[in-house]
């Protein structure tokens, strides 16, 4: 494929070869866009605004398509996923790094490779042991529950 470093074309999808590398910034800038305007710009979990690390997790992988580790490097990734994330963002969460490292990271004791079964009652012991959120005073006097914790 011969490619135009002057283009002014982007191209994503199952085009996104070599290209995407040319078109890293591009890439970068259409990443943030979709994570504001699709997911409001913060980590489903944490709260946490969107920055470095950033990742649109699959709720569900569809073993047809391509996976991150098909990849040479997350800009590539990102050129081929994209378009699928447009089309169907309820198949994605976005995440930060910390909380997608929890839910998908091998080398974080990561708690998906748990069995759902475990994770159920691990999620009720943790429940049951973790104190809730700490009440903050309002000026008239009410307490409300903290948003999360920034990390
Ligand atoms: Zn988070």
């Amino acid at each position: 494929m011969i490619v135009e470093k002057t283009s002014h074309k982007i191209f994503f999808g199952d085009d996104y070869s070599k290209v995407a590398l040319f078109q890293k910034d591009k890439v970068v800038a259409e990443k943030k866009r979709i994570a504001i305007e699709i997911f409001g710009g913060k980590c489903y979990i944490c709260w946490k605004n969107y920055g470095s690390g950033f990742a649109f997790h699959h709720k569900k992988y569809d073993p047809n398509r391509k996976k991150h580790s098909d990849f040479k490097n997350t800009i590539e990734y990102n050129a081929y996923v994209i378009p699928e994330i447009i089309a169907d963002p309820e198949r994605f969460r976005l995440l930060c790094k910390i909380c997608h490292a929890r839910i998908d990271q091998p080398r974080y004791g990561y708690l998906g490779h748990i069995p759902k079964d475990r994770l159920d009652r691990l999620y009720e012991v943790a429940k049951e042991t973790i104190p809730g959120p700490r009440k903050t005073r309002k000026k008239g006097g009410e307490s409300t529950p903290e948003s999360p914790t920034k990390q």
